[in-house]
């Protein structure tokens, strides 16, 4: 037994001022690093710290307080609504909300992060860092609502994926971002119109992608010049998955759309037994597109 006492002893000179060392770090590094990473938002900011978020903001007209509660309301409701369809998880960090007041420092943010720019972008969310970037324009609750699907569909599933298409993640946000929160619970928004109109003159114009070449559509589609009709459409396809086939239909292509691997440009033509070139044409007619 007394062998064991100075081995007792010698170990725990080694592992004392480890563990206080780590003990240190585990309290300290979040501190700092979140500091750091803040600290990309620049100077001249104001902040505001709720359950789930973490807004920062720069000469907008909300107080970082009004954005966070906003932030925490479309959250709440998000989750209420489709918590018997999704397990949800419980946020192991705060969402970071940088909300710049203009256009011009949002690019300045992002090409100082990403070395490059995305012109036609009004927002982003990053899953790696857990961070939504806006600035303020005149759709800024439907941005903010927009990014939030994001934040909340990337956390819950894994959006960011690359199993799920870039189309049915983007259309998915352009939907939500048209819900309002009252008394706690989602609004449905009503039907874009712009979108209808804008999809009808890019039809004309043979702007119009088609149903298969939307489901294989890229994330730089999304960032590109002409990333208007790839939105519209999006959304409404989403639309009318949810409003015309019904909300079944919709659940079992979400359904597919989770299952590992790229999802298949013929999923929702095998769900609904028909090929996408009819599906396009009912889609078409219930818009009056054509
Ligand atoms: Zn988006």
């Amino acid at each position: 037994m007394k062998r064991w006492k100075p081995k007792i002893i010698k170990w725990g000179v080694v592992l004392l001022p480890l563990f206080t060392v780590v003990f240190v770090l585990k309290i300290f590094l979040p501190m700092i690093s979140k500091q750091v990473r803040t600290s990309q938002f620049g100077n001249d900011k104001s902040i505001c710290e709720t359950t789930h978020f973490y807004t920062l903001t720069k000469k907008i007209p909300e107080s970082p307080k009004d954005v966070a509660i906003s932030c925490e309301n479309f959250y709440s409701a998000f989750v209420e609504e489709h918590k018997s369809q999704i397990a949800f998880k419980e946020l192991e960090n705060k969402i970071e909300v940088f909300f710049f007041g203009n256009r011009k420092e949002f690019d300045e943010y992002y090409k100082k992060q990403y070395m490059r720019s995305i012109p036609h972008n009004a927002a982003f969310y990053s899953p790696l860092q857990q961070r939504i970037v806006l600035y303020w324009n005149n759709n800024t609750r439907e941005t903010l609502y927009h990014e939030l699907t994001h934040m909340i569909l990337d956390i819950a599933v894994n959006f960011h994926e690359p199993q799920f298409s870039v189309w049915f993640n983007e259309g998915l946000a352009m939907y939500f971002e048209k819900y309002t929160v009252q008394n706690g619970a989602l609004i449905v928004g009503d039907l874009d119109k712009d979108a209808v109109l804008f999809v009808r003159q890019a039809y004309k114009n043979r702007l119009f992608v088609p149903l298969t070449a939307l489901c294989q559509s890229q994330s730089a589609d999304f960032r590109s010049s002409q990333n208007s009709i790839y939105y519209y459409e999006s959304y409404l396809f989403i639309y009318f998955l949810k409003h015309v086939k019904g909300n079944d239909i919709f659940l079992r292509y979400f359904k597919e759309e989770g299952k590992s691997g790229p999802c298949s440009p013929y999923a929702l033509s095998n769900i609904l037994q028909k090929p996408n070139v009819e599906i396009e044409k009912e889609f078409l007619a219930y818009f009056k597109i054509n």
